[in-house]
């Protein structure tokens, strides 16, 4: 007798939204590599896919450690996993443009960004590597390592964009969306990409 077996190794979880507490730790540096990593860089990809998101750190599923994925491959950049990320050189030249974050949903803001950084990692094997990126790539590897330092991108506002939008971070804080949805271009991107 045969016994098929179908297992899905589709893992989405849980994304923590603002106020939850976790969003606001400093995550621990990743000391053991290898294969125990890939079920939770699996699950972070997936999660990241589920929501139409470009990036993700694992803070952001509960998960207290030095890791982000990026999935940027739509825009011309890069896919990849960034375990212990530091910044190593930003540019004083800045860019704009509207920020959204998967833990803050239904927003998006703009917030300034160096328009370059250059950012020392290790990958899933442990060696270290360099990465340099200039806008999107920037922007998402420093909105990525703020979570990995407590700290989500509503709280970098410029006090007038601040408090422009209290009312709908409120909202969102309540589990509500915001008075009117505002989702990023590169978000609204992904999703055509996929539909
Ligand atoms: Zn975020």
């Amino acid at each position: 007798m045969t016994v098929l077996l179908y297992i899905t190794t589709m893992a989405v979880r849980k994304i923590l939204t603002i106020p939850d507490p976790r969003l606001y730790e400093i995550s621990e540096k990743v000391t053991e590599f290898g294969r125990p990593l890939r079920p939770l860089i699996r699950d972070m990809f997936d999660t990241m896919y589920a929501a139409d998101g470009v990036g993700l750190a694992a803070i952001q599923i509960g998960v207290k450690k030095r890791i982000l994925v990026l999935d940027l491959t739509h825009f011309g950049f890069v896919k990849g996993v960034f375990i212990n990320p530091e910044v190593v050189e930003q540019s004083k030249e800045m860019q704009e443009g509207d920020e959204g974050c998967l833990s803050v949903p239904g927003l998006s803001v703009p917030l300034k960004r160096p328009k370059y950084v250059k950012v020392k990692y290790q990958d899933l094997n442990g060696s270290e590597r360099i990465i340099e990126g200039e806008m999107l790539l920037a922007r998402a590897l420093l909105h990525e390592m703020d979570h990995l330092d407590g700290k989500v991108f509503v709280d970098l506002l410029e006090p007038a964009i601040k408090r422009e939008v209290a009312e709908d971070i409120e909202r969102i804080k309540q589990g509500l969306m915001p008075q009117k949805e505002r989702i990023p271009e590169y978000r609204k991107e992904v999703s055509k990409a996929r539909a």
